[in-house]
């Protein structure tokens, strides 16, 4: 009997051993394997997505909006829930002209500390009623203000239907600390691949540089035969491991 209780427990202690010792490192690899987290979508075609945060915003939006029309460019908009209460007209423009409406929070909270998991879904289901009530649609893509995440927040986003999007590392324009026209335009003109997500804002302090950038990123890469496409319509060139594939 002695003996059969201390193999158990050397089998238990194994057990709990070899749960540590395969636990995996919660790190890029692991969330985007598991399709929990996109950063980019690697592809043979001359797909783009752009994306835009903070916004909308009654001075930088409109003007946005004018070009990505003027190119026939559809894009994905990170809106901020309490600015999408405040300037509702300017989220049915997105929608109407055929731009993908996404989650980035009610209040645009910074998930960099421990915060709790009702807390997370309170930020997302607030925005996510705002921007549902003012266009009709119901956003499945969300993105964390700074690009902060943690298990708990990317596993409460799952459970709220949402994919967590963060955006290429090489395509991020910093165009919300105002670097310079060139220097946005530029980022993005020589670094630019198949499948990349581009962070822009439609919402800066100060005068914002991204507009003019714009107007020279958006004819160039058409030139190159790049076709500009929402998220979500990217996510469907997404290459998912054989057991993601059979989840679906
Ligand atoms: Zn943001």
């Amino acid at each position: 009997m002695r003996i059969k209780t201390c193999l158990l427990t050397i089998c238990l202690l194994w057990g709990t051993d070899a749960e540590v010792l395969a636990a995996p490192k919660k790190d890029r690899p692991y969330y985007e394997n598991r399709g929990e987290i996109v950063w980019e979508v690697p592809t043979e075609e001359k797909l783009i997505a752009l994306t835009f945060d903070d916004g909308p915003d009654p001075a930088d939006t409109p003007q946005i909006l004018d070009l990505l029309k003027q190119y026939e460019v559809k894009a994905t908009f990170f809106l901020i829930g309490t600015k999408a209460e405040r300037y509702p007209e300017l989220v049915q423009r997105e929608a109407a002209e055929g731009h993908e409406l996404a989650n980035h929070t009610y209040r645009h909270t910074y998930f960099n500390k421990k915060i709790p998991e009702r807390r997370i879904r309170d930020e997302l289901t607030k925005a996510q009623d705002a921007i549902h009530r003012i266009s009709g649609q119901k956003p499945h893509l969300f993105r964390p203000p700074g690009g902060y995440y943690n298990e708990t927040l990317v596993q409460t986003a799952k459970k709220e239907g949402f994919t967590v999007i963060m955006w290429s590392w090489h395509m991020d324009t910093l165009d919300w600390d105002t670097p310079g026209v060139n220097k946005i335009t530029s980022k993005v003109l020589n670094n630019v691949r198949n499948g990349d997500i581009v962070l822009f804002h439609d919402y800066v302090e100060g005068k914002t540089e991204t507009i003019e950038a714009l107007k020279k990123i958006l004819p160039e890469l058409k030139q190159r035969g790049y076709r500009f496409v929402t998220v979500s319509e990217l996510l469907s060139y997404r290459k998912l491991s054989p057991v993601k594939q059979m989840e679906r």
